[in-house]
């Protein structure tokens, strides 16, 4: 049995420009931040908990407390809501509920979700894009502030959840950030992206990159290659 750990954001749903904005908004919501740098690339890891950590550090000279950062998230989440809404809702990036009911009715594959976002941001826009979230083992930014650690981390639990000691893993997503992390844990990648999005990953190293999955067939075959990236 392989495993396929999916990104979310930009990669499952199509909300890289939502997230961008509420997470900017609420920075200037709840610590008055403004004109802060959405160069995500910029930061030490693209994850919601480093940039924060980093984003604070950087004004405040020091690191936000637990409470500061729950009351973050919390505003974060009311502003994902609502800037969705502003937007008619979250759409699941193109044929992403097919390969995802095709890869969880199949017994030769298993599916779990490694992401930058916090859970409660991160389950809400699949939700709200109508993939599902039930019984499928994950880990975001709450666990760990390296994607890497937050990829381990949904191997680990995707091991104990399915009871199978995975020697095959894919990683497919959409940032630069997500192919690097890929390449470190020695995972094959396939990248979703179309323009300068794909362009950037390609420049990375990936050797397959979909604008989608409307090509469920297509995708399925890559994920039997044996050289991604
Ligand atoms: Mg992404």
């Amino acid at each position: 049995m392989k495993l396929v750990i999916f990104d979310i954001d930009g990669t499952l749903t199509e909300s890289n420009d939502l997230d961008d904005e509420a997470f900017i908004k609420a920075l200037d919501d709840v610590f008055g931040f403004k004109a802060v740098s959405n160069d995500w690339e910029s930061y030490t890891h693209v994850t919601n908990s480093c940039v924060l950590e980093e984003v604070y550090q950087l004004r405040q000279g020091h690191r936000p407390s637990s409470k500061e950062v729950n009351y973050f998230r919390n505003r974060f989440l009311e502003l994902i809501s609502e800037v969705a809404s502003a937007h008619g809702g979250v759409q699941p990036i193109r044929g992403a509920s097919s390969v995802l009911t095709r890869l969880l009715t199949s017994p030769d594959y298993a599916v779990a979700y490694a992401g930058g976002d916090w859970r409660d941001s991160a389950l809400f826009k699949l939700r709200a894009a109508g993939l599902p979230t039930e019984n499928i083992p994950h880990a975001f930014s709450d666990d760990d502030r390296s994607r890497e650690g937050i990829c381990k981390l949904a191997l680990v639990r995707a091991e104990a959840h399915y009871r199978y000691p995975f020697r095959e893993i894919f990683y497919i997503g959409d940032g630069v950030w997500d192919i690097r992390c890929a390449q470190r844990l020695g995972y094959p990648f396939i990248g979703i992206g179309q323009g300068e999005g794909a362009r950037k990953l390609i420049a990375e190293g990936a050797r397959h990159v979909l604008p989608d999955y409307q090509d469920v067939d297509g995708f399925l075959s890559l994920l039997e290659l044996r050289e991604l990236t």
